[in-house]
């Protein structure tokens, strides 16, 4: 690799994905140019074509009104059903695993009334330290609601003393002294924070080992790594799309419940009439018979806004392939790495994993004696970037719409500004 312009254009030349680019829509600045966005781990770019799949349903929606849930050329009734092959595509499920519903916060409520069934001796649930605030504040009242204290029954997965990093020896220590005490491991697969990937497999195999469920936060993880969800056999996973799927803001979220547990109607569960049978859904006088697949779990008719929003990207993601996505991402996350490395900068220090293995797209760079203002310069300089107190970086070059340009332009400012202190 080179620290140079040309370079990185001769990279893009390469690259098997670089038309793709020209499918999404850049912000731009007050001259129109377009910014250097590296956000896609936070919200990602609008496709261009994503107006065009919510028209559609405006206009068929105008059209038929009421009759549209038959009648629209992507008939509503059966809507999210055009999406589950694609997505489960993306986390490596099978699709009767896997459902599109709800949000993020939403379906972990949801997943650990299923698989939260604490009992007076087993009823501790283990997070990473630095999980993602909503995901902790979830599991808190699901502590709190079954009568348990979160003071006693969280354990933190905890780096190390001047340490960034979970070490997975660590979460066998803990279970080894506490596993009997454990019901459930909820894990971000990609932690937003470090950027750090969990090796999924082992974990779920460790916490089944000691008679824990183990769910993951896809947040971070969807449409980055491949996480190969049935494979690792976790009990359930969540994620968002607006992230690295392009969704759009607050759009809806992924939820995956292992094939072993699709016809277990012993399994508690909140319930709603999209989760019944669809057979006789609509003669709304049965009791409630779930669909055997993670259908069975949706509470109401969903937002085909929305959903349009997720098949224009979906489209994308199918027509990209994650195997070819992930290899870019690697790539260009290593050159990143390696851009930033030849600055030499002594208070520049890496917290992700160098490990490609153990990361997905982003990189979280502690600048060791820069405040907020630093991120404030790059905000000037036209890159849009990802600031966490006190001195974090998040930069999350994406394999659909980041060049290697980009990320040599990136490393460009970061050095123009460093050098200008
Ligand atoms: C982004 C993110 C969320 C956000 O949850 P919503 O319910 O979609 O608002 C939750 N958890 C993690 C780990 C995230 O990265």
């Amino acid at each position: 690799m080179e620290n140079t312009l040309s370079y990185a254009q001769q990279q893009d030349q390469q690259d098997p994905l670089r038309s793709y680019r020209d499918r999404f829509l850049f912000p731009k600045n007050d001259n129109g140019d377009p910014l250097l966005y590296f956000c896609g781990n936070s919200l990602g770019l609008q496709p261009k074509k994503t107006q065009e799949y919510l028209s559609q349903e405006l206009e068929d929606w105008a059209t038929y009104g009421v009759e549209g849930h038959t009648d629209a050329r992507h008939p509503w009734m059966p809507y999210h059903e055009f999406l589950t092959e694609q997505m489960a595509q993306i986390v490596g499920a099978k699709p009767e695993e896997v459902i599109i519903m709800n949000t993020l916060s939403v379906n972990l409520h949801l997943m650990m009334v299923s698989f939260y069934q604490p009992t007076a001796e087993r009823y501790k649930i283990i997070i990473e330290r630095d999980a993602f605030p909503s995901d902790k504040y979830a599991v808190e009242s699901q502590l709190q609601f079954h009568g348990f204290s979160p003071e006693n029954g969280l354990i933190l997965w905890e780096p190390r003393e001047g340490e960034e990093l979970c070490r997975f020896e660590d979460l066998e220590s803990i279970l080894k002294e506490k596993g009997h005490e454990v019901a459930l491991l909820l894990i971000g697969s990609t932690n937003y924070y470090s950027g750090q990937s969990f090796p999924l497999a082992e974990i779920t195999e460790l916490g089944h080992q000691h008679g824990a469920k183990v769910g993951f936060d896809l947040a971070h993880g969807a449409g980055n790594i491949q996480p190969s969800l049935h494979e690792v056999g976790a009990d359930f996973a969540v994620w968002c799309t607006y992230k690295y799927l392009n969704s759009g803001p607050g759009s809806l979220g992924g939820c995956f419940i292992h094939e072993r547990h699709l016809d277990n109607t012993g399994l508690p569960r909140f319930s709603g009439w999209w989760g019944h049978d669809k057979a006789t859904r609509f003669n709304m006088r049965h009791d409630f018979k779930p669909i055997p697949t993670a259908e069975g779990w949706q509470l109401s008719n969903p937002p085909i806004l929305s959903m349009a929003a997720i098949r224009a990207s979906l489209d994308i993601f199918a027509e990209a392939g994650m195997e070819a996505l992930r290899k870019k991402s690697i790539q260009l996350t290593g050159y990143l790495e390696f851009l930033l490395e030849s600055l030499q900068d002594p208070k520049i220090n890496l917290i992700t994993p160098k490990n490609p293995k153990e990361r997905g797209c982003q990189l979280s760079i502690q600048v060791k004696d820069a405040d907020k203002k630093l991120h404030e310069q790059l905000t000037k300089a036209g890159v849009i970037s990802d600031w966490r107190e006190p001195d974090v970086i998040r930069v999350a070059p994406t394999p659909l719409y980041n060049s290697f340009e980009d990320v040599y332009e990136f490393v460009n400012r970061l050095k123009r500004i460093r050098n200008e202190r």
